[in-house]
């Protein structure tokens, strides 16, 4: 496993494992890896002969007031993860790498990205289209790997792959938990002791959802009202928003009448969480 940190090193390893005819799959990461990450390592290796791991705080994709300078950094920690699920490179460039003096071309989506996640945090969207973008050029890999927890996320990517016609097969994997139901994610990290217990809230209501729609409830307002009322019982938590929408459009909708995703995002304490179902995956 390398760890390389310029685009140049990026590209001439690709072009060697292109000359041997080999597969590459791509996971495009923040770092401070987790489970959620390494299962779509583990799904790039089955899939490819080799992964690449992008690790890479994007600031594009922060807010002005959001917590990209307190955001999770260990890369010696990720190094061993990418190794002991079978990663062969990852690509660790500067924001200086990323984005020369002078950049000035961006990749932005509407409608998908007006909605959900979109309204609490604007340039969001922009700064990962535009950086998934970026590394589907650097690294252009056979296959990316994305994950269902950031599921507007994963819709977002499938459109633009779609509507810019990009030649990669885009792969979304299942949300993994901790043991007692909350979703991985690097900004557990944020959560104090009452906090995390608190966080439960999230999956709490996820799952009671999921059982609403599985035993037929199909009125959008029932189903949200419930999984409100749960979370607004815990005194730490505080909602941005719960919302059924199109998995196509990302748009609300009043009766579960197509696939559908249903999404959350809940400040527990300063830390924003997010958490979801999809419909068809019941
Ligand atoms: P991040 O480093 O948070 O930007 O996440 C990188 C990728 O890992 C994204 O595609 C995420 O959706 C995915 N991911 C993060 N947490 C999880 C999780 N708990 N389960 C599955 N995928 C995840």
């Amino acid at each position: 496993m390398k760890i390389v940190s310029t685009i140049a090193e990026v590209r001439q390893q690709v072009r060697e494992w292109r000359k041997q005819g080999l597969s590459v799959g791509l996971v495009p990461t923040m770092g401070y890896l987790h489970e959620g990450h390494a299962s779509l390592i583990d799904a790039s290796c089955r899939d490819n002969d080799r992964t690449v791991v992008s690790d890479f705080v994007n600031p594009m994709q922060f807010g002005p007031n959001e917590d990209l300078e307190s955001y999770p950094r260990d890369l010696a920690h990720d190094a061993k993860l990418v190794e002991d699920h079978g990663g062969d490179l990852i690509f660790h460039p500067e924001p200086s790498e990323m984005y020369h003096e002078g950049f000035s071309s961006f990749v932005d989506m509407t409608v998908l990205t007006e909605e959900l996640c979109g309204l609490s945090r604007p340039v969001h969207f922009r700064g990962v289209c535009t950086v998934v973008s970026k590394l589907f050029h650097i690294v252009q890999p056979d296959r990316a790997y994305f994950g269902k927890k950031d599921a507007q996320q994963l819709a977002v990517i499938r459109h633009m792959v779609d509507d810019l016609n990009m030649d990669i097969t885009i792969v979304g994997c299942p949300i993994v938990r901790e043991s007692d139901g909350l979703a991985k994610s690097s900004r557990n990290t944020y959560l104090n002791e009452a906090e995390r217990q608190a966080a439960l809230v999230l999956s709490k209501a996820i799952f009671e959802g999921m059982s609403l729609v599985k035993n037929g409830e199909t009125d959008c307002a029932v189903i949200l009202g419930k999984m409100k009322t749960l979370i607004e019982a815990e005194p730490l938590a505080k909602i941005d928003y719960v919302k059924i929408v199109d998995c196509a459009t990302m748009q609300p909708i009043p009766v579960l009448d197509r696939p559908a995703l249903c999404a959350m995002a809940v400040y527990i304490g300063k830390t924003r969480l997010i958490d979801n179902f999809f419909t068809e995956d019941l």
